[in-house]
């Protein structure tokens, strides 16, 4: 198995996002008009390359989104910056890495906020994974209410809907196998969104835990501090002790999609823990 870091351009949002403060509606409402901004941070998609083809967890960020000062979409207008080059997007970095259309069997997505969808395009012949109900809170005006950008959905855009089984692995209580080689594993992550899920890659004895946003970085699912966007806090606390348990159980190599630190870790297989602090 050999997992790929892409870095699909960068991103800076409210310090408030990544780290919520106060609570309920309050921590959702303070990255409105909050100041202080993060520095600019990654946003990674993964490429899986396993025994039995390649599997590709997100999609990253598309360079549409370099547009997003114009939307009418408070959230998107005011609240977060952009930075990406159209080589940048997945497509074009799947190639330079010798990857093809024709290998890749699986898109499989965490969530579908706009950083993770945005490089859909890229995918009009492979099937694509979206938890269900996550693919239902993300339609129509409702979903844009949500944060979500259904209307820059590819037209053809109409993913195999993603139910996880009520088989536990580990700490988590719904999951699914990916490949027919089982070692790929989509695992119940609720908290950023209602549905948001992993995905676990298991190598040897290591496991990969591709997080998407379950948190901004390492040392806040250590901690256990909850993002400014997740609707439910108990159900984050829940999750961030989850996979914190998860990693103390098994060698674990934490990979959220804007930890700057994700990229080095992935490399040098550090483990949860091991790589050093990191303040956003
Ligand atoms: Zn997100």
């Amino acid at each position: 198995m050999k997992i790929h870091a892409i870095q699909t351009g960068s991103v800076r949002i409210k310090k408030t996002q990544v780290e919520g403060r106060g609570h309920g509606l309050a921590r959702q409402l303070a990255i409105f008009g909050a100041s202080e901004w993060t520095d600019w941070l990654p946003t990674y998609a993964w490429a899986i390359e396993h025994s039995g083809g390649v599997l590709v967890v997100d999609t990253g960020q598309g360079a549409h989104l370099l547009e997003a000062h114009k939307s009418l979409h408070p959230y998107v207008r005011w609240e977060v910056n952009f930075q990406i080059e159209r080589e940048q997007e997945i497509g074009p970095q799947l190639r330079a890495l010798g990857i093809g259309q024709g290998d890749i069997n699986l898109v499989v997505l965490t969530h579908l906020h706009m950083d993770h969808d945005g490089g859909l395009g890229h995918f009009p012949n492979t099937k694509i994974l979206v938890a269900r109900a996550e693919l239902e809170s993300a339609r129509g005006w409702r979903g844009v209410l949500r944060g979500y950008l259904p209307n820059r959905w590819p037209t053809w855009f109409d993913p195999e809907p993603l139910d996880l089984d009520p088989e536990p692995f580990g700490p988590f209580r719904a999951s699914k196998r990916l490949n027919p080689g089982g070692d790929i594993i989509a695992v119940a992550t609720p908290g950023h969104t209602a549905n948001h899920i992993s995905i676990l890659a298991r190598d040897d004895d290591m496991s990969y835990f591709i997080a998407g946003d379950t948190s901004y970085n390492e040392d806040l699912m250590l901690a256990g501090k909850v993002d400014g966007v997740s609707a439910n806090e108990t159900i984050s606390v829940a999750t961030l002790g989850l996979i914190k348990r998860f990693s103390e159980d098994h060698p674990t190599v934490y990979l959220p999609t804007h930890d700057p630190l994700s990229a080095r870790r992935l490399e040098s297989r550090s483990l949860v823990g091991q790589s050093g602090g990191h303040t956003p």
